[in-house]
């Protein structure tokens, strides 16, 4: 087994949209970033790097790259799925914190763990995504949207 952690974070902003874990939620913030900044699929898509030991996805999908802007970000964790089925590892499971002030995050996190379940190719028990505020201490959640993601990863 191979177990990896990934972090990530973007910055709240009027004029985007907020797409986390792949579902979009409605918010008057979105969050900034070259790709739809997804800060949880981000911090999934280190994980799973750092867990195979491909290092990380500023490697990868350089923000330089016209190629990624405005990209949805669970077509750059396809493209991660299909570096892990070339080293022959698969999903164990995948545990995903994201730390959000606001908005509330709750209702969606269901939708959230169906949506990212498909794309690892695992059932959604499989995946498990919460969502906690940091009870306004955090500069980060207040300014913007942090997730930290821990995946296991098997050898097939
Ligand atoms: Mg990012």
């Amino acid at each position: 087994m191979r177990i990896g952690h990934g972090y990530d974070v973007h910055v709240l902003t009027p004029g985007r949209r907020l797409v986390l874990c792949g579902v979009e939620i409605p918010c008057e913030l979105g969050l900034l970033g070259h790709s739809d900044a997804d800060a949880a699929t981000h911090a999934l898509m280190d994980a799973l790097l750092g867990a195979a030991g491909l290092g990380d996805i500023g490697k990868l999908f350089p923000d330089s790259d016209e190629t990624y802007r405005d990209i949805s970000s669970l077509k750059l964790l396809d493209r991660v799925m299909d570096l892990l089925h070339d080293a022959m590892l698969q999903v164990g499971n995948a545990d995903i914190t994201i730390v959000a002030q606001k908005p509330r995050l709750s209702e969606y996190t269901q939708s959230m763990r169906q949506c990212l379940a498909q794309h690892l190719e695992v059932g959604p028990e499989r995946v498990n995504v919460k969502a906690t505020t940091e009870e306004g201490l955090g500069q980060v959640s207040t300014l913007g949207i942090a997730a930290h993601a821990v995946v296991l990863l098997e050898e097939r």
